[in-house]
């Protein structure tokens, strides 16, 4: 469920049927996000809310609606973006280096610019649009390189780095950008 809130703009409300309070946070997103039991009503989620206005205000740092407007819009101009490129570009090397994986997934994680699970899917950030073609790449090669070694062994970066001989140069200049959106 979804308040909008003259105030606090979007604020986003879950229900947990584990939750005994109204629990206040921020979400990735920048938004204010209230957990509350399965029963709330939109009424008394309201209500909780008007309650609890001056402690959101003084310990909750949440950004002003059209921040969390302009940063959803950014991630949906990602993800097009994305869809319609990092799925065919892993493809494209698994293919040409002869790699098989099962499904490759998209994610907005904060921290991590992909991944490779031990059922053999790849998950890529769609932040990957926005870093340089070659590092996109390098992260590409590294995770595909996972689906042979499942850790950061010797052997790993010797496969990594036949597909891409400035690796090491790569993962550091890697770090200069952040995958969140
Ligand atoms: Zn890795």
């Amino acid at each position: 469920m979804l308040l909008n809130d003259k105030e606090f703009g979007e604020v986003i409300v879950r229900k947990s049927p584990l939750a005994r309070g109204v629990r206040f946070s921020i979400a990735t997103s920048g938004r204010l996000q209230m957990s509350v039991p399965t029963y709330t009503s939109e009424f008394l989620a309201k209500r909780f809310l008007n309650s609890n206005r001056k402690m959101i205000r003084e310990k909750l740092p949440v950004k002003d609606p059209g921040e969390q407007r302009a940063r959803d819009y950014q991630k949906k101009v990602l993800m097009k973006k994305a869809k319609e490129y990092l799925p065919y570009r892993l493809e494209y090397y698994a293919n040409l280096y002869g790699y098989s994986y099962e499904k490759c997934r998209l994610t907005h994680a904060n921290t991590r610019w992909g991944s490779c699970s031990s059922n053999k899917t790849i998950s890529l950030n769609i932040g990957l649009m926005k870093v340089p073609e070659a590092l996109r790449d390098y992260v590409i090669l590294h995770e595909l390189a996972h689906l042979n070694h499942m850790d950061h062994s010797k052997d790993f970066w010797a496969e990594v780095g036949r597909h891409d001989k400035n690796y090491k140069v790569h993962e550091k200049k890697l770090k200069m950008f952040n995958p969140g959106v």
